[in-house]
């Protein structure tokens, strides 16, 4: 079969057995998700999580078997005789078996290719600096009506102190196993509340990095309200990576990321990342936006950060709220941000071919996870490779858990507690997921985030049924994207060889 230039994208790296077959012998489809790009055909293989492009033959093959349930091969060649030759439909027929699209009519369905149920040494530290916060922004799931953990009334500090960040930086070093590097991010709150045990932190973790022979990199996030210069200069000169929480131009910023007495704080925040993005030049500064119901205009939002402000990347995470609230999105809310999406990832697209850079980073993410061609068992690194601590030393599933006794993992100093984790990612595997089963999209969603699932659901355990459409729309979207550039630019799908997402956050 010819097929356009996938070499790495096209098949398994877990090849089937040959084809032991005679011309009776009986085929069906595996599920995939079919899709078109660049006036080719593909199959997105959802047991394998591969691309494959199918050609005139393929197609004409797959149409049959579409149609028909079941067909032997024989009765395959003899519908497409004349167009094909026997030896090309047997010759397409074993292409589209070692890619999993074809399987004998009696076969069991493969095995999915999946991550590892046994922890993973740690990639990601999330070290929750500070549960307080200078901003009151309305739709804050730390403080708001959906907050886990009371950090206003609660038993715990409301600043990490040197000590416990201390010990976050040992766990980490340690929980990191043979990895050779460590990763630490910082996180509140407001992150920058405690700007003082932070910069003390680093300058240990770098020592005591170097002591066991490793590396440590690190990053933050922040709204941005207390970039000072010596902050900024501090960020630069240590590389550290900087996310800022920012919604866009004032109008929209202003709605809902105000201060307690309700002003808004893009005023005040304009001025202190632009001298950011002047200065800190070792790193690329992203935006990450929350997306409401009352601002939802992602092209407009986009344009104001990297077009006039010059973030060099802009991420958007629709908000995560209980659906009886103002600020939700609603099912026509999803409808038209998948619009825009689709209009931002084209502009993207356009970009990857001309070689010039695009800033909309869900794009990059989703590509990534493409190339990289697991299919997930978890929706994102939480509790695998990536964990939280909360400002006493409590170690939690991810960030947005810290301080809940229910997602404790473990502790800074008592290390992870194993069955725990084992408990949780046996219960929480995609298999559990009846809804997912059938569901094309399942390898690059697997059931979507833990907290968003728990805000909606009371349980981190189920899936996020209310955004499937949305999730599906999009992934869809990505895929004509990725189908694209292999077909015409496969050279820029290259940046994503080897890079690991299993410790991600999908927030
Ligand atoms: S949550 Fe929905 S979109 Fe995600 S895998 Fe499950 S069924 Fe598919
Ligand atoms: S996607 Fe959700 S569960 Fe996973 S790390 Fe992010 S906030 Fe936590």
């Amino acid at each position: 079969m010819s097929t356009p230039a996938l070499p790495e994208i096209a098949t398994s790296d877990a090849p089937l057995p040959g084809l032991r077959v005679t011309p009776q012998t009986r085929l069906r489809l595996l599920e995939f998700h079919r899709f078109e790009a660049a006036g080719q055909t593909f199959a997105y293989l959802v047991p394998s999580a591969a691309v494959f492009a199918l050609d005139e033959c393929a197609l004409a093959l797959v149409d049959l078997l579409g149609e028909q349930g079941t067909a032997s091969i024989e009765a395959l060649a003899a519908a497409v005789d004349g167009k094909y030759s026997v030896q090309q439909v047997w010759d397409t027929l074993g292409d589209l078996h070692r890619a999993r699209v074809v399987t004998e009519a009696l076969a069991p369905a493969p095995a999915p290719k999946i991550l590892p149920l046994t922890p993973i040494p740690l990639q990601t530290l999330v070290v929750n600096v500070t549960n307080q916060c200078n901003l009151s922004c309305e739709y804050c799931y730390e403080y708001g009506e959906d907050k886990i953990v009371d950090t206003e009334n609660g038993q715990q500090p409301k600043f990490m102190s040197e000590e416990t960040a201390r010990e976050a930086v040992e766990f980490a070093l340690r929980e990191s196993g043979s990895n050779p590097s460590a990763h630490i991010t910082f996180f509140g709150g407001e992150t920058l509340m405690n700007f003082p045990v932070l910069r003390k932190t680093v300058a240990y973790a770098r020592q005591r990095a170097a002591d066991v022979g490793k590396s440590v990199d690190f990053s933050l996030t922040t709204n941005a309200t207390l970039l000072k210069p010596d902050v900024i200069d501090f960020l630069a000169d240590e590389r550290i990576g900087v996310t800022i929480s920012i919604d866009g131009p004032q109008e929209i910023q202003d709605k809902f990321r105000v201060f307690s007495n309700g002003q808004g704080s893009y005023a005040l925040v304009a001025p202190k990342v632009k001298a950011l993005l002047e200065r800190h030049r070792s790193r690329p500064i992203g935006a990450r936006v929350t997306l409401t119901r009352q601002t939802l205009d992602v092209l407009k939002i986009y344009r104001h950060l990297h077009d006039e402000m010059g973030f060099w990347e802009v991420g958007f995470a629709p908000v995560t709220t209980a659906p009886q609230r103002g600020h939700a999105i609603s099912d026509a809310g999803f409808d038209h941000l998948l619009g825009q999406f689709r209009t931002l990832a084209m502009d993207y697209l356009q970009a990857a071919l001309e070689g010039r850079h695009h800033g909309f980073s869900n794009v990059r993410e989703t590509l990534q996870e493409l190339h990289q061609g697991h299919a997930k068992a978890y929706p994102c690194g939480a509790g695998l490779g990536l964990m939280g601590v909360s400002t006493d030393g409590q170690v939690s599933l991810c960030h947005r858990f810290a301080g809940s006794e229910a997602h404790k993992f473990g502790t800074l100093t008592e290390g992870v507690n194993r069955d725990t984790q084992r408990a949780f990612l046996e219960s929480h595997h995609i298999s559990h997921k009846t809804d997912c089963a059938t569901c094309w999209a399942r390898p690059i969603c697997a059931g979507g985030c833990y907290h968003e699932a728990h805000t909606r659901y009371g349980t981190t355990q189920g899936p996020n049924l209310h955004y499937c459409e949305w999730i599906r729309g999009w992934t869809h979207t990505c895929l004509e994207i990725y189908g694209a550039l292999a077909v015409q630019r496969p050279e820029f799908l290259r940046q994503f060889d080897g890079v690991d997402h299993e410790a991600s956050d999908r927030h």
